[in-house]
């Protein structure tokens, strides 16, 4: 079946509503996404939403800019970042003004609370600047957007599983669908595209990411020769839940909870005196990591299994309970444990992938180092790399970049799409995504996909995981080259057409196989420590040769790496001492 519209919109989360929701003022747009909307990953954000309100002291969007550029190690667009951190405030109070229900001061006006990272005075100490609903700010979002979209009368088409995006040269004409309830193809005919995926935290054995994070939009763009930008740079959290990796909020740091080693020790004093627990994520993850290898963290069942403690008992549970009610359920639902009363043990978690899309501060797909935009074609959100979040994302950033960024390349599509033509799509448009579907489904399955899937978990963990190595990182590229290899034998069982998430699951793993692939590349080509990419071989960050952003182009079973270079128009990179 084939569609027509002026803006199509891939993925419901944060990223995608917002733009359907600018778009659908003055285009016919509709918003497609592989689960119902409203049960995109942006409804499990729990923590908050940054923008320099100065609510509760003293607050400025240049420190906001400030903190987001050292939080990601200088590798961050500067020009970007003062983009995110101005338009901050603006976005903030267009939530609230569309209904969502913010936790307020006594004086009435939006509460905010720590995270990590954000400071007053360019680092002088811990500012409040994180604006939440409780521990539920990214549900409070999605609700809200949501059912500002219907509203609007923007189309959705919940359950379809974009396959493929339909270019033309330089020009984006569509894509193609799987609609997941009949196993039928659609074409979706569009002036513009915009890919708003989601994250790929799920080729990590241990994640707090959704099963549908599984890298959809990037892996199909890549497989069309379009770049990915830093994908080397993936964040682990300090704080996932031990062995589940399900996220513990910086909310809960934010709001007074510390760090504990087997000996009681508050050990963040020794790695940063000054924001302590609340030190960037990639710093903490390492001390945590670090306090372990030195047989300093709680045993776990094996060597690999051990912890640390989040001791949450000083704020109190009057406290705990208003201002962090998700949290207490999740300690006491998965680990018996009552975060009032009894330390939470931790490990760091697979979380946020600071790569991804190369996009323009328009959301324009970037095709090359020197910059050229494919027409018609956007990214947005986490899938997308603009880049504010450079070598390490600070936390609460995410939601902003999703509304700051959505925003833009909403009402930029609107604008495109009025002078652009309609074009005529190749009889053959849905082919490569109908082969791709047929081979799995004749092929005589030789390999167990499942297999396949925790092999490439347990690699992507232990060789590009909080610590990496030249030959670790050699090891994961050849195990994911013979994995892609193996993935050739594998096929379904299940020849159903309507459901079949034997064969979607596949699908998505084959996007996971490239993915993993790409960001092993990009990580052993850098040879610095720079962010979330932190190297034994390599401990320094080098300037002169590696501040630049990575461009990894899919080639078939190679990865062919370019650079791109780095906005530092506002502040000089400097050495980062928290
Ligand atoms: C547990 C958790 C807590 C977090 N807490 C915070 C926080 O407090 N503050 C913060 O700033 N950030 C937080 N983050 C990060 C932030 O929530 C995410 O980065 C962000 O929500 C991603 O939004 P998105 O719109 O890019 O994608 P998502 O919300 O992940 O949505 C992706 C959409 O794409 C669709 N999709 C994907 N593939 C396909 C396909 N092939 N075909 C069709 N549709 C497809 C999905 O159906 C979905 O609708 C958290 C992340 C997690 C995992």
């Amino acid at each position: 079946m084939i569609h027509a519209f002026d803006v199509l919109v891939v993925g419901a989360g944060g990223a995608g509503l917002y733009a359907a929701l600018e778009a659908g003022k003055n285009a016919k747009t509709a918003v497609l996404s592989k689960v119902y909307a409203v049960r995109s990953h942006t409804g499990a954000a729990q923590g908050g939403i940054s923008a320099a309100l100065g609510n509760v002291e003293e607050d400025s969007p240049e420190w906001h800019a400030f903190d987001t550029v050292k939080g990601g190690d200088y590798l961050v667009d500067q020009n970007a970042a003062v983009i995110l951190a101005e338009d901050a405030v603006q976005a903030v109070h267009d939530l609230e003004n569309r209904g969502l229900p913010f936790n307020r001061t006594k004086e009435g006006r939006i509460d905010q609370r720590r995270f990590g990272g954000h400071t007053r005075k360019f680092g002088e100490g811990p500012v409040h600047r994180a604006c939440y609903s409780a521990d539920r700010t990214g549900h409070m979002i999605m609700q809200t957007l949501f059912q500002q979209c219907i509203k609007h009368s923007v189309s959705f088409y919940d359950e379809f599983q974009i396959l493929d995006v339909i270019l033309d040269g330089k020009k984006c004409c569509g894509a193609v669908a799987l609609e997941i309830s009949t196993g039928e193809v659609h074409i979706l005919k569009a002036k513009a595209v915009l890919f708003a995926t989601g994250g790929f935290g799920r080729m990590f054995k241990v994640t707090s990411n959704a099963h549908a994070n599984t890298g959809d939009g990037p892996a199909i763009l890549a497989r069309h020769g379009i770049p990915m930008e830093d994908m080397e740079f993936f964040q682990f959290h300090p704080t996932g839940i031990k062995d589940m990796g399900i996220l513990i909020s910086e909310a809960v740091r934010g709001e007074g909870g510390i760090l504990r080693n087997s000996k009681n020790q508050r050990f963040m004093e020794k790695y940063a005196p000054t924001l302590l627990d609340l030190a960037p994520r990639d710093m903490v993850s390492r001390a945590i990591v670090t306090e372990i290898q030195e047989g300093l963290g709680i045993r776990g069942d094996r060597k690999i299994d051990d912890y640390v403690y989040l001791d949450a008992t000083g704020i109190g549970k009057e406290k705990i309970l208003e201002r962090l009610p998700d949290i207490t359920d999740f300690c006491k639902t998965y680990l018996d444990v009552d975060p009032a009363e009894k330390s939470i043990p931790v490990q760091p978690t697979a979380h946020y992938g600071m790569g991804g899309i190369p996009t323009d501060i328009h959301g324009r797909v970037i095709l090359n180092s020197s910059g050229e935009v494919c027409d018609g074609l956007y990214a947005a959100g986490e899938c997308a790399c603009v880049s504010v979040h450079g070598a390490n994302r600070l936390g609460t950033n995410s939601l902003l970049d999703l509304v700051v960024f959505g925003r833009r390349a909403g009402i930029h599509m609107a604008d495109y799409v009025k002078d652009a033509e309609t074009d005529t799509i190749a009889k053959d448009a849905a082919g490569f995504a109908g082969e791709r579907i047929a081979h799995l489904v004749e092929n005589k399955k030789k390999e167990q996909g499942a297999d396949i899937r925790e092999e490439m978990r347990n690699t992507m963990m232990e060789n590009v995981g909080v610590y990496r190595m030249e030959a670790d990182m050699a090891k994961a590229v050849n195990t994911i080259k013979d994995l892609r290899q193996k993935f050739k034998e594998t096929g379904v069982e299940d020849t159903n057409r309507g459901f079949n998430t034997e064969l979607l699951d596949l699908l998505e793993l084959s996007n996971l196989l490239d993915l993993s692939l790409i960001t092993a590349e990009s990580a052993k080509n850098r040879k610095e420590s720079r962010g979330a990419h932190a190297r034994d071989d390599y401990p320094e960050r080098d300037d002169d040769n590696y501040l630049k952003h990575t461009l990894a182009f899919l080639e078939d079973d190679d990865v062919r790496i370019d650079y791109k270079p780095v906005d530092t128009s506002r502040w000089e990179p400097k050495p980062r001492i928290y």
